[in-house]
């Protein structure tokens, strides 16, 4: 894929591929109707992330470590931040903080690695790997960026940007993501979910089958 000019609403976050991996519906109601109620889990987000929010230099352990990095990628037409980018030499590591255990999930993976790409385009060096730091448990997961995490990355982005473009709203997935959910008043998935069942319903109930 080639750079090209992207329109402003053609813009992916890299938060949106989180999102979106969580639940579709979740991504379009953050990223278009601006809908983010606050519950305990996000709560816990912004507790880990209020240092990582700030953005400073240091130098710890000859390892040069900037906070909240700003990053793009003209190629994907993605734009975000990293919480922590650390050099190694000059080859970047993003890390990634994350409140709640250690865990593996592919949406961390795919907001990680899309940052890796953004630092790769904007600093011209290869980005093999990064982190997700888990808060609670204090430790991290290395992530490799192997060539079909990066694909899956530029596909996301690609039905990502579709969707938000199209401003279409899928329905309630109604399962066990939504228990942990903060959107889940504004969203009512079970009120919609059991609507949309309804419909179904009434659209089947008299369709009279054809004989065989
Ligand atoms: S409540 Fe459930 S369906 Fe609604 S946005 Fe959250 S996870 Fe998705």
């Amino acid at each position: 894929m080639s750079s090209r000019e992207w329109d402003e609403c053609e813009l992916v976050m890299i938060s949106a591929l989180e999102h979106w991996s969580y639940c579709p519906r979740q991504c379009v109601l953050i990223h278009i109707e601006q809908t983010f109620d606050e519950n305990l889990y996000t709560l816990r987000g912004q507790a880990v992330h209020k240092r990582v929010d700030e953005p400073e230099s240091e130098i710890v352990d000859g390892v040069r470590v900037e906070r909240a990095v700003p990053l793009w990628s003209k190629r994907l037409g993605l734009i975000g931040r990293a919480d922590v980018v650390e050099f190694h030499g000059e080859i970047p590591y993003p890390v990634e903080y994350k409140h709640g255990p250690r865990r593996e999930k592919e949406h961390d993976d795919l907001q990680l690695c899309a940052q890796a790409i953004c630092l790769e385009e904007m600093t011209e060096k290869p980005v093999p790997r990064g982190a997700i730091y888990h808060h609670s448990s204090r430790r991290r997961r290395e992530v490799v960026f192997t060539p079909a995490l990066r694909d899956r990355v530029a596909d996301v982005v690609t039905q990502v940007r579709a969707m938000l473009v199209a401003k279409t709203l899928p329905p309630p997935v109604n399962d066990s993501r939504c228990r942990h959910c903060s959107l889940t008043e504004a969203c009512m998935p079970s009120i919609i979910g059991e609507q949309q069942r309804a419909a179904e319903l009434v659209r089947t109930l008299f369709v009279i089958p054809e004989p065989s």
